[in-house]
């Protein structure tokens, strides 16, 4: 009976592998992997991995990890040798209603030469966007797109004053088309500082807090220069909630003159504000970033804002970003779990994306660590040097890798900045920085 149960328990094990999981003794049965990533580097926060595996792809699927999984049980291999396997990057802050919207770029060209799998566009949809960002921009992308939706209606169709009209913060139809797409959007975006709510002070805030409670999804928030002041923002901000440029060096930024954490944002870390980069073209400042830093306040998330303007630097892509916080002084290890594991936590996507564990999408980036003398630099052009680049090698999104092509077209508004000229001349570039290293 034993025996007979054994070989019933065998049954379901195989019977397993062929549809979403495995265990290792499958392995030398005909079952096959459609994809094996073999002899990287994987580092996994979401399981506390950080040490060599071979990742095994089901269709759309993470099928098995282990340490050596046979080439000959998958039809296809990539040898990762030298390289670092994480799960899709997730960046929390994006821009890609491309076409329809002032900042917007095209995900996936920048997907896949940059490792970021899952997309979250914050508020460039509005009540009245928000179907075409759905049918138009995230169902033909081969990146997954979510989005957080905009109080105000019109989204960021312009480039700023989205909040100065109250009549386009209408809490009402916010969560009418929340609630019609509740697979889609997961939260509220509100931009508040002084050049988005123009006379309205607080008001749109208050309306996007309304909106979020009664939806029951996260709010986030973007500061910068004062207009409202960032202690009254921060009390609107809950548990989950997300405060995104929290390393601005504006007006609105969370430290004093002395660089010392202000009480208000201490308040809100400590009772679990999301704390989010946000990077983009105006809000990363090195000295705000070391001075939080120095006092024990790392970022919970590492986002881009990458869009029209910031995506041609200082920002340009997500392992630059990553980059500069391992110059910083962050381990890679802590750096791939703020772009990878927490942002999913964030999201409630943890176990879907962020995580390479069976079951999981099989959404995986490949990245090279280079070392060299590299120079990155804030918005304000500050510039800091570090010892590590990471570099994209492979995308792949739902067991698939992503093919390169080039970033789609700059929009006729946007014209080079002298500091992005600049960084070209001096060979500041990822591309020319990575030159030599990863091709
Ligand atoms: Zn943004």
């Amino acid at each position: 009976m034993v025996i007979g149960h054994l070989k019933f328990a065998w049954l379901v094990i195989c019977v397993g592998c062929l549809f979403d999981f495995c265990l290792t003794p499958c392995f030398t049965t005909a079952m096959r992997f459609d994809l094996l990533i073999k002899n990287g580097l994987l580092i996994d926060p979401a399981q506390n991995l950080n040490a060599p595996y071979d990742v095994a792809i089901k269709r759309n699927r993470v099928a098995a990890i282990d340490r050596n999984i046979p080439p000959e049980s998958a039809a296809r291999v990539i040898d990762a040798a030298g390289q670092i396997v994480t799960p899709g990057l997730v960046d929390l802050h994006t821009h890609v209603y491309y076409g329809v919207t002032f900042w917007g770029i095209q995900a996936d060209p920048v997907a896949a030469r940059s490792g970021v799998t899952t997309w979250l566009d914050v508020g460039s949809a509005g009540a009245f966007n928000l179907i075409g960002l759905r049918d138009y921009v995230a169902r033909p992308s081969r990146a997954r797109i979510y989005a957080l939706l905009n109080i105000s209606s019109i989204g960021l169709t312009a480039m700023t004053y989205e909040l100065a009209n109250l009549n386009y913060c209408d809490v009402d139809l916010c969560c009418k088309l929340i609630d019609a797409h509740r697979d889609f959007v997961l939260g509220v975006k509100a931009r508040v500082d002084a050049n988005t709510v123009g006379a309205n002070g607080l008001e749109p805030l208050r309306r996007a807090r309304a909106a979020a409670d009664r939806v029951g999804m996260p709010l986030m928030v973007h500061i910068g220069v004062a207009g409202p002041s960032i202690g009254d923002v921060l009390t609107h901000l809950k548990p989950g909630d997300i405060l995104t440029h929290c390393f601005t060096g504006h007006t609105m930024r969370l430290v004093d003159q002395d660089g010392r954490l202000l009480d208000d944002a201490r308040r809100a870390w400590e009772r679990g504000v999301i704390m989010d980069v946000g990077h983009g073209a105006g809000s990363f400042s090195f000295e705000t970033a070391e001075a939080l830093m120095s006092q024990g306040y790392k970022p919970d998330v590492i986002s881009t804002d990458i869009h029209q303007m910031s995506v041609h630097g200082p920002l340009f892509d997500m392992p630059t970003c990553m980059s500069k916080f391992l110059s910083l002084g962050m381990s890679l290890e802590a750096v791939v779990r703020a772009a990878t594991s927490r942002p999913a936590e964030v999201l409630g996507l943890q176990g879907e994306v962020g995580t390479l564990r069976p079951g999981a999408y099989a959404d995986v980036a490949l990245f090279k660590l280079c070392e060299g003398d590299y120079v990155f630099y804030d918005v304000f052009m500050n510039a800091r040097k570090g010892r590590q680049l990471l570099c994209n090698t492979l995308t792949i999104v739902n067991g698939q890798p992503m093919a390169r092509t080039p970033d789609g077209p700059t929009m006729p508004w946007i014209t080079s900045t002298e500091d992005q000229q600049a960084l070209v001349t001096r060979g500041h570039t990822p591309t020319a920085m990575a030159r030599g290293c990863c091709a």
